[in-house]
């Protein structure tokens, strides 16, 4: 479902050029839980967001269900995001002036959804959230908006779902909370899971385990 072909990635800063993926390779089949680790600035979000199509690679070729973003222009990735993908943010990026349940209504609403509301109403609920849908974001805990976020992730009933971090941010409780949530829609629905996390025991519990390590996938990854 995603095919990742030697791939690089390279900043400019000022007259210095940055590469931050080296020539990378792996493919991921549909259903599969992945998980995507390594030191501070090894390059993980920077993989995460070319997966994802929301940035471009410098060279190399990302494949996501058919689709090769190199060749697309941005409004078509963004129509192969909206068909195919979820994402989960370390720091949620929920729209501070909609409620939750506004919030989870935006990719509904994209996609001309007539039961939008009842669809998002019955998200919330399903992440234990049935009696805040009108919270604004500022009047939820951590924890209560990252499964604002992941109702949110749902409603695009994704292929994919990309998350960074997912439980960075969270108390232990609350996050195992939210990884259950996360690998339930993987197990329950056959949702593909690609997830950067420096969380030892959360890697453990995907099927394979990409190691990055200076641009580079480290001998000894599971891809
Ligand atoms: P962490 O675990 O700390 O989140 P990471 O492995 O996710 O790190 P990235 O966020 O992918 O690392 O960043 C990799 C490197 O690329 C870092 O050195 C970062 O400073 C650099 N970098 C990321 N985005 C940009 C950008 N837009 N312009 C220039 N440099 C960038």
């Amino acid at each position: 479902i995603l095919s990742v072909k030697d791939v690089s990635k390279t900043y400019q800063s000022g007259t210095r050029k940055l590469t931050v993926l080296d020539q990378v390779n792996f493919d991921i089949q549909a259903g599969e839980s992945i998980s995507i680790v390594g030191p501070s600035g090894s390059g993980k979000t920077t993989l995460l967001g070319l997966c994802a199509g929301l940035d471009s690679a410098s060279t190399g070729s990302v494949v996501l269900a058919g689709n090769a973003f190199e060749k697309l222009s941005e409004d078509q990735r963004a129509a192969v995001r909206s068909k195919n993908i979820g994402f989960i943010f370390q720091n949620f990026q929920l729209l501070p002036t909609l409620t939750a349940l506004e919030n989870v209504m935006v990719p509904l609403e994209l996609k001309k959804r007539k039961d939008a509301k009842a669809k998002a109403t019955e998200l919330l609920t399903k992440v234990g959230l049935g009696d805040r849908i009108t919270h604004y974001p500022s009047q939820l805990s951590g924890g209560e908006q990252q499964r604002v976020s992941i109702a949110r992730a749902f409603a695009n009933e994704p292929k994919i779902l990309f998350a960074d971090e997912p439980t960075g941010n969270l108390d232990t409780e609350t996050g195992e909370m939210i990884e259950d949530l996360i690998f339930d829609m993987n197990k329950e629905q056959g949702t593909t899971l690609i997830l950067v996390t420096h969380d030892p025991e959360l890697a453990k519990r995907t099927n394979r385990i990409i190691n990055i390590k200076g641009g580079k996938i480290q001998e000894g990854s599971h891809v």
